[in-house]
């Protein structure tokens, strides 16, 4: 779909500052048929974008997220796997029996991240 949206490079614009971006300064972080995930940072303020554009009959639509994720980090977190239903399933398990209280449930997670 890049090749497509060559032409919105003219109606890229900060959602901060309202700089105009062309489409070169994006990086394409995901692309399909008739969907692409882009990465922006404004060259004025500096303000990193996620940029999820999509084809359909009617015409292309777009929409901005202002993120603290540099190009690297998204890149890295859209190449992990999708969460699947079992685990939020699971964790709405865990959450639902835990008897303890926020302070201690904070502890447990501090504990499984070293
Ligand atoms: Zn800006």
């Amino acid at each position: 779909m890049a090749n497509s949206m060559m032409g919105i490079g003219q109606i890229i614009k900060c959602p901060i500052c309202g700089t105009k971006c062309r489409f070169s300064e994006t990086l394409v972080l995901a692309e399909e048929k008739d969907k692409s995930i882009l990465h922006l940072t404004c060259r004025e303020c500096k303000t990193s974008v996620l940029i999820f554009v999509s084809a359909g009959k009617y015409g292309v639509a777009s929409l901005k997220v202002i993120t603290d994720l540099n190009r690297q980090e998204v890149k890295r977190l859209l190449q992990r796997e999708a969460i699947s239903t079992d685990q939020v399933i699971e964790v709405h398990q865990f959450l639902k029996n835990f008897k303890g209280k926020v302070r201690d449930f904070i502890k447990i997670e501090n504990k499984n991240l070293k």
